[in-house]
Formats: structure tokens, sequence, C-alpha cells
């Protein structure tokens, strides 16, 4: 007999959604297509509390840190596998406009307790993490495989309900022919991330002024991501590897390094730059479960198990994540 629940799509949001599923005992199938283009295959899973030219706190990240915190850490309890990387961020100002608008809000203490101690050239972030999504991914594709929970193949979504009462689409950029996204508009944009080696670098620290470099193995780190919007080139015309070089150039100073790789993968998010989860307003058995947007590893979390408080009790999501505000 088919599962009742069928998840397609297994990138991060499927991932966490199909863990989260099974920790709750609802049973459920999994289908993916391949990773080759999935934004969790490239993502650099950086959770940094304190974003933004203009310094906030993520929206929410008081209550959203520690809940993914503890998903991440019951994941790498469970299958034995490094998920997890506590780390700091060392954030450089790019002008005085950034070192007065840091002032005044550390001033006010709306930045706690994630800022650290300032100086002339910036701050540090702490409480920051990094979530190893590749591994992520991987690992939960073999076990789901193993269990005969995964099916590899490209699933066409109003065909796969002849046979699960509900079929909830964690499908990232690809639209599934408009049903992915039901009347909410996606926007896309393009990142960009460089593989590099280079030593020297201290393991628990993501260097940052606009762009980061993210140290991940001994001897390498990414420097990343651009962000370019659908129909948009990167400011200046320059290309996204000579972008990234420079950033590296300038958070790195006089260390040497080498480009190894490039590699890119697409965001999605919605229109107010939320995600999404809930059900289609015309076909209440296809569900969503996207709009991650650069904040994946901070979001998969909360939004899974408002998927499992909704299918076992029925309740309502969040006004701030639900369907329902791009539905009239
Ligand atoms: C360059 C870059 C850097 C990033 N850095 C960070 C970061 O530092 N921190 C952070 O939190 N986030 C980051 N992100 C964002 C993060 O990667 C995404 O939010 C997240 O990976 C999205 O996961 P997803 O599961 O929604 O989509 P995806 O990872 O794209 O997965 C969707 C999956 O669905 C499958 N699929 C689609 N349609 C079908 C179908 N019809 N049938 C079967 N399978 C299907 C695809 O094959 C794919 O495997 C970054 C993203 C990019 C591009």
């Amino acid at each position: 007999m088919p599962a009742p629940i069928l998840i397609v799509g297994q990138g991060l949001a499927g991932t966490v959604l199909g863990w989260t599923l099974e920790r709750a005992g609802i049973a459920f199938e999994i289908a993916d297509a391949g990773h080759a283009g999935a934004a969790s295959r490239v993502g650099a899973g950086i959770i940094n509390p304190i974003t933004g030219q203009r310094i906030v706190k993520s929206r929410g990240v008081d209550e959203l840190l520690p809940r993914a915190l503890a998903v991440y850490r019951a994941m790498e309890a469970q299958w034995g596998v490094s998920l997890v990387r506590a780390m700091r961020v060392r954030r450089f100002f790019n002008d005085d406009r950034e070192r007065r608008v840091f002032a005044e809000k550390n001033a006010t203490g709306e930045l706690a307790p994630y800022a650290g101690e300032a100086d002339a050239e910036g701050f540090w972030i702490e409480g920051a993490a990094r979530i190893d999504m590749a591994t992520l991914i991987t690992t939960a594709r073999t076990r789901w495989r193993a269990d005969g929970r995964l099916r590899e193949e490209r699933i066409e979504p109003l065909k796969a309900m002849a046979r699960h009462d509900t079929v909830i689409l964690c499908t990232g950029a690809e639209d599934c022919g408009g049903l992915a996204w039901g009347e909410a508009k996606c926007l896309r944009a393009t990142g960009e991330i460089l593989t590099l080696a280079v030593s020297g670098l201290a393991p628990e620290v993501i260097l940052n002024r606009g762009h980061w470099v993210l140290p991940t193995a001994e001897g390498f780190a990414k420097v990343g991501a651009t962000y370019t919007r659908e129909g948009e080139m990167l400011a200046g015309g320059a290309s996204a590897r000579e972008e990234l070089m420079l950033s590296a150039r300038r958070l790195l100073g006089t260390r040497a390094f080498t480009v190894e790789a490039q590699e890119s993968g697409v965001r999605v998010t919605s229109p107010d730059r939320y995600p999404l989860a809930g059900r289609n307003s015309c076909e209440p058995r296809l569900g969503i479960f996207n709009g991650l947007g650069s904040k994946g590893a901070l979001l998969a979390p909360w939004l899974a198990h408002q998927w499992v408080n909704h299918l076992t009790d029925g309740v309502p999501f969040d006004p701030a994540v639900a369907m329902t505000r791009f539905t009239r």
C-alpha cells in the first residue's frame, strides 16, 4: 500500500520534512529526480544571526536558531554523522554608515545576544553555525534508498495524487507546471560560490564583508555568494568569479589562494521574502514547503514542525508563512 504522504523533492526542505515526519511516526514516501540542480547541493549552510547592510537580526532568530540546532543535532545523533559546526562571524564594516548603524543598534541592545566585541574595523557575531547541507541530503538519501522509501524519479504531482492522500511539493526552483507555488509568485536569484585552496584560516571563523569566506576543511574555504535576480546582471558587469575573487582578496589580505571550483544554484523566495507552507487553495491535497531563500538552514526545521502539527492535529500554519497570505 502506498504511504498516505508523498514528499516531492529531497533537497533541504524535503529532507528535514521527511526526518520530522519519521520522528512523529507518520508514514511517507519521498521522490527526487536527482540533486543535479538542487540549491541544497551548493548552499553553504551558514546560519548567521545578524545579516544585511542594515545590520539586523534575522527575523525570528531567537526562537528559530535553538529549534534548528536541536533538529540538526538530533539528526547527527541518529545518523552518526557530523552536520553542525559552531561558528563566529568576523563582520567588517564597509563604511562609516555601517559603523554608525552598528553603534546605534548595539547601544539599544537590539542585536543582543549575538553582537560581541567591536573595534574600528568591525564586530564579532557570536552564536552562528554552519550546517553541512551536502552531507545532510546524501546521508538521508542513502538511508531512505535502503529502506525503500525513496523513489529516484521525476514526479508529476497531479498523477501522484491518485496514489497518495497528500502530496507535499518541496521542489525548490522547479515549479512543477505552475503547481508548486499555487497563487504565490516565485522569485528566483542565482547564486555562485568558489572553492578556494587557502591555508592558515581559523576553522570556526567566518569572514564577512558583503560576501563571506567560510573555512570548510583543512586548507580549503568557500567564498560566496553572489545574488543575481532573474533578468539582472552583476553590478558593473563583472563575472561572478571576478566579483568573488575580489572579495576573497579583501577578506584574506596577504594570504595566497587558488580557485579550485565554481558552483551555482538558484534560491527561491516569495514577494515578502518569507517562506511558504500550506495547502494549495484550489487543490488542498497538494501541499507546499518552499521559498527558503538564503536562510534555508535556519527556516526548514520550523516549517517541518508546522507541517507535522498540521497533519496530526490540523493546526493552522503560522500566518507569516501560510499560503493564505497570497490567496484572495
Ligand atoms: C549559492 C547559494 C548559497 C547559499 N547559501 C546558503 C547559506 O549559507 N545558508 C542557508 O541557510 N541557505 C543558503 N542557501 C539557500 C539554500 O541552499 C536553500 O534555501 C535550500 O537549499 C533550498 O532547499 P530546497 O529543498 O527548497 O530546494 P532544492 O535544494 O533545490 O531541492 C529541490 C529538489 O526537488 C527535486 N525536484 C524538483 N521537482 C521535482 C519533481 N517534479 N519530481 C522529483 N523531484 C523534483 C530537485 O531535483 C531537487 O533535488 C544558498 C543557496 C545558494 C544557491
